[in-house]
């Protein structure tokens, strides 16, 4: 059985209610986070997972509040009483290398690992095969290395997360018949912002991708004023969620 938890649904800015973007996908017995804004950490404890749990990491974008907390996965793997021992896989986009070396350079021996194997890896125009995972990729209108991710296992259920983007044809094309599609829902329709998208937007991406559900997500605090559901049921009369902090979906 695969399931998603949300472990933030909310953005960088702080709020009581929802934590910084982080999803947690548990496929038999592999752990995957994607994303890992500040306080996901802490978060995963919430649901019994801890720096020595996760087997694979991806990123979907390097903004803060979705990788913020990569250097606390890092530096807590040392921790002498119980250090991380798995072997960890970190996937990002183009720059990601780069992004990784940088921090590497300034934080030096805190983070190097010593008890366990790190991979570093860039995504390719070749589908990336994680046990019994097919993972797949395609760029975001969000900023230069964005991307989102499909996950396929070999039942044919997939799932489709967006990380941060504005409506484009190739989240339209990654998410085609998903079970489930996570899209990003930052702002109101009133109150639309470049590089993001509103809830009648992504309401037209799950109608013409025909997924199967949707899943509204990286909600900031001004959402909570307005009827996010109603506005995205304008373009979308499938089975829409708002996330809401620790919510569990099934696959
Ligand atoms: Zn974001
Ligand atoms: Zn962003």
């Amino acid at each position: 059985m695969n399931k998603v938890v949300v472990l933030g649904s909310g953005t960088g800015i702080p709020s009581l209610r929802r934590a910084s973007p982080s999803l947690l996908l548990s496929s038999e017995n592999v752990r995957l986070i994607i994303d890992s804004g500040p306080g996901a950490l802490r978060r995963m404890l919430k649901v019994g997972i801890t720096y020595r749990d996760i087997d694979l990491l991806l990123y979907t974008h390097l903004h803060p509040d979705h990788t913020a907390d990569f250097v606390p996965i890092l530096f807590a793997s040392k921790y002498g009483d119980h250090p991380r021992e798995k072997e960890l896989t970190c996937l990002g986009g183009p720059g990601f290398r780069f992004f990784v070396e940088k921090l590497q350079d300034l934080y030096g021996s805190w983070i190097r690992p010593q008890t366990y194997h790190l991979t570093i890896k860039e995504i390719s125009s070749n589908p990336f095969l994680w046990g019994h995972m097919k993972i797949l990729s395609a760029p975001m209108a969000h900023l230069a290395g964005s991307v989102g991710y499909r996950f396929e296992w070999q039942d044919k259920k997939s799932l489709v997360i967006s990380g941060d983007t504005d409506y484009c044809e190739s989240i339209v094309t990654l998410a085609q018949g998903t079970d489930l599609l996570i899209l990003e829902c930052s702002f109101p329709d009133e109150k639309k912002v470049e590089g993001h998208l509103t809830p009648s937007l992504a309401g037209r991406i799950a109608k013409e991708s025909q997924c199967k559900r949707l899943l509204l997500t990286h909600l900031y605090p001004i959402c909570d004023q307005y009827d996010i559901l109603g506005q995205c049921r304008k373009t979308f009369q499938g089975d829409i969620i708002v996330a809401e902090d620790l919510m569990e979906i099934e696959l």
